[in-house]
């Protein structure tokens, strides 16, 4: 079906094929009312030394993720040729428009990247962007880690994961990924709707992928970043493009599940939002996870949710005003082992 494709309009100032450290852009034409013959400037560093597998790093996918974008930032800048074996090629934010606007989405079309898979050289420029990392980027690569967060509207506790995968060797390279990041949490990821994610555009081309929530609430603090930046050494120590020693947290690992959507607890109402539970703490099934008040009269009973599940609260909406359909809150399964059983393999 790519066969009848045209080739992607962006064009990459870097040589993915040279050695050493190179920084430039992904040009990606458009034509708007401040600049008619202008292009999308995405930036891009290759730092490439030699024989080795290719990790593909990216952040900004959406564009008010800071933890992931700050990090890249930093390591595109301090990365040495001489500290790789193989080729890391890192987009600090693949989403430029929506991460110079400080925004989860592109202000040029509204686009969404992370649900614009597998995208369209033909489409909008968020599409267009997604085609180029779906056809160029990701065939490149062995391995890949997506950096996000909770962003504006969502905090989430720091976690790498992964996702069920047909091929269950690909499943437990990503999985051994995931966990070798060392964040507090790894997670088997229930995705509310998978089809259009980079998640699934790289895992059906075979490529291990990881991939990570590390905070949230628009901003990036320093263990939030701490975080971050361990885990990307460690991602890259663990698939072999830097030498070293993965470096595992103090505090034992917690192994969370998401078996289903009823881990997702969504408003019905809209108000002000109450949590009546810190992020980490663990839940009962019935438990009260928040109340939302109306906002509009005095006299009136918050509206109780309840978690629909056992578990862990993994994620929670940041700010505290609350509309019909947002999700407020995300209670995950704490397991033993994310292995799958003998039954299930
Ligand atoms: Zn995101």
């Amino acid at each position: 079906m790519s066969a009848s494709l045209r080739p992607s309009p962006i064009s990459a100032t870097v040589d993915f094929d040279a050695p050493g450290v190179q920084h430039g852009f992904l040009k990606l034409p458009i034509s708007i009312d401040t600049s008619a013959w202008g292009a999308v400037m995405i930036p891009v560093t290759v730092v490439a030394n030699g024989e080795g597998p290719t990790a593909l790093l990216t952040g900004g996918n959406h564009g008010d993720e800071y933890e992931g974008i700050t990090s890249l930032l930093k390591l595109a800048s301090t990365l040495r040729a001489e500290d790789v074996r193989g080729r890391v090629i890192i987009v600090p934010m693949m989403n430029m428009p929506a991460a110079e606007a400080g925004k989860r989405t592109s202000p040029l079309d509204g686009g969404n990247l992370n649900r614009s898979f597998p995208g369209d050289p033909n489409g909008g420029v968020t599409s267009q962007i997604a085609d180029y990392f779906n056809r160029v980027l990701v065939p490149m690569c062995d391995v890949a880690l997506d950096l996000h967060s909770g962003g504006r509207t969502l905090d989430i506790v720091p976690f790498a994961a992964a996702h069920r995968l047909d091929d269950i060797g690909q499943e437990r390279a990503s999985l051994a990924g995931a966990v070798a990041f060392g964040a507090p949490y790894a997670m088997m990821m229930f995705e509310l709707d998978a089809t259009k994610l980079y998640d699934t555009a790289v895992e059906s081309q075979g490529k291990t992928f990881v991939t990570t929530e590390l905070g949230g609430g628009g901003t990036s603090t320093p263990a939030s970043l701490a975080v971050t930046e361990r885990g990307v050494r460690n991602f890259l120590v663990h698939y072999g493009l830097v030498e070293g020693e993965v470096e595992t947290p103090t505090e034992p690992m917690i192994y969370v599940d998401m078996p289903d959507a009823s881990c997702y607890v969504q408003s019905e109402h809209s108000g002000l939002l109450e949590l009546t539970v810190s992020l980490g703490e663990m839940v009962k099934q019935g438990d009260v996870l928040a109340r939302v008040h109306d906002m509009s009269r005095t006299g009136a009973v918050p509206v109780e949710y309840r978690a629909q599940r056992d578990g862990v609260l993994i994620a929670r909406r940041f700010p505290a005003k609350v509309g019909m359909g947002d999700t407020i809150a995300v209670v995950a399964e704490v397991v033993e082992s994310l292995e799958r059983d003998q039954d299930r393999s």
